[in-house]
């Protein structure tokens, strides 16, 4: 069960609704977003007294949510979510590509892709300063430095950055340096400390889907970042590891209707990591948009062969304006923009 509050709650009339749960034998759970305030009441639901609830100041509505995940589920919320960065909206009519290199490597090579981002028309930018590789001797990422490389670069053309948070002891660096989008990646879908934490912020937040992790699974890994109050998720699907060896992950499209259904935060899609070959990314990338995403997050390096980690699904900033072009012809007759 969850009690939705109106926008403009105050304190006190939450602390009613706090005791009134209190008095019913019922735990309550308050998650204070930005736009929305859910109380969460844990216990035996038969007990609660809807009428009553709903009586108190301060109560839009009191909703009996039988899935696991509350706040994410769309039966808790019907209208779909969107998350807003900056001036951008993700989840809206306008799709949103995130485009970038895998990781920060030089101030030139930064520069350099920034711009492409820009001149094809994205509007946010990614790559990685801290970077989980499945080899401790392979390329970690640049560190701090990496990140004020990435800022400066993204500066100059006005783009909010997304950038991979992997330990909770950069938190305090991420918000420092003003992250628009912290990324949970895959290897991390499931550390909750992690999502706690992240939890209580309200800076938007990418959650990766786990290598092999169920829709369930990710979805109740997104509540852990909910339930501590920052509502702004957006989920995306990379590819999931099976019994096929022929490219490096297999790309969930299925994902993207079942979630669209299940949640009301918006769904992306990467299809860099999932085909592991930029031959792929356009055909995927287009897979997804036609199945209903709101948006890509693309690798793109200003030379690829050269790039220092995920060199062979790396697009070139022509081959991403490209794919952009054939992007806006399939979200216009889904009705949408890019
Ligand atoms: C990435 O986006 O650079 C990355 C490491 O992705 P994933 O967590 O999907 O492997
Ligand atoms: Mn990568």
């Amino acid at each position: 069960m969850i009690i939705v509050m109106q926008s403009k709650v105050t304190d006190e009339q939450l602390h009613a609704v706090e005791d009134k749960l209190r008095d019913m034998g019922m735990q309550p759970h308050v998650s204070r977003g930005i736009e929305r305030t859910v109380v969460g009441a844990i216990g035996d639901e038969r007990v609660i007294d809807i009428e009553s609830l709903e009586a108190l100041h301060g109560v839009e509505k009191v909703v009996r949510v039988m899935k696991p995940y509350k706040i994410v589920a769309r039966e808790s919320h019907e209208k779909s979510t969107t998350v807003r960065v900056r001036d951008i909206v993700i989840g809206g009519q306008s799709l949103q590509v995130i485009a970038g290199p895998c990781s920060v490597e030089t101030d030139a090579q930064m520069r350099a892709a920034a711009q492409g981002v820009a001149a094809a028309g994205c509007r946010l930018m990614r790559a990685g300063a801290f970077k989980p590789r499945t080899s401790p001797y392979a390329f970690q990422g640049l560190g701090i430095e990496g990140l004020e490389m990435f800022k400066a670069a993204a500066s100059e053309y006005n783009l909010p950055i997304v950038t991979e948070l992997m330990d909770v002891r950069m938190l305090d660096t991420f918000l420092s340096h003003e992250v628009d989008v912290i990324q949970i990646g895959t290897r991390n879908m499931q550390n909750f400390d992690l999502l706690k934490e992240v939890g209580r912020t309200h800076t938007p937040v990418i959650l990766k889907r786990g290598l092999s992790a169920t829709i369930s699974e990710w979805l109740m890994a997104a509540e852990y970042i909910a339930a501590g109050g920052n509502h702004n998720i957006i989920f995306c699907e990379r590819g999931v590891r099976t019994y096929e060896d022929a490219y490096r992950n297999m790309l969930d499209v299925t994902a993207i209707p079942v979630l669209k259904r299940e949640t009301h935060m918006p769904v992306i899609i990467d299809p860099s990591h999932a085909g592991g070959k930029s031959w792929m990314v356009p055909a995927l990338a287009r897979a997804a948009v036609a199945a209903g995403a709101d948006g890509l997050l693309v690798e793109m390096h200003p030379m690829p062969e050269q790039a220092w980690s995920d060199a062979d699904q790396a697009l070139s900033p022509e081959e991403l304006a490209g794919l952009m072009g054939e992007l806006q012809a399939i979200a216009a007759v889904l009705g949408r923009g890019l």
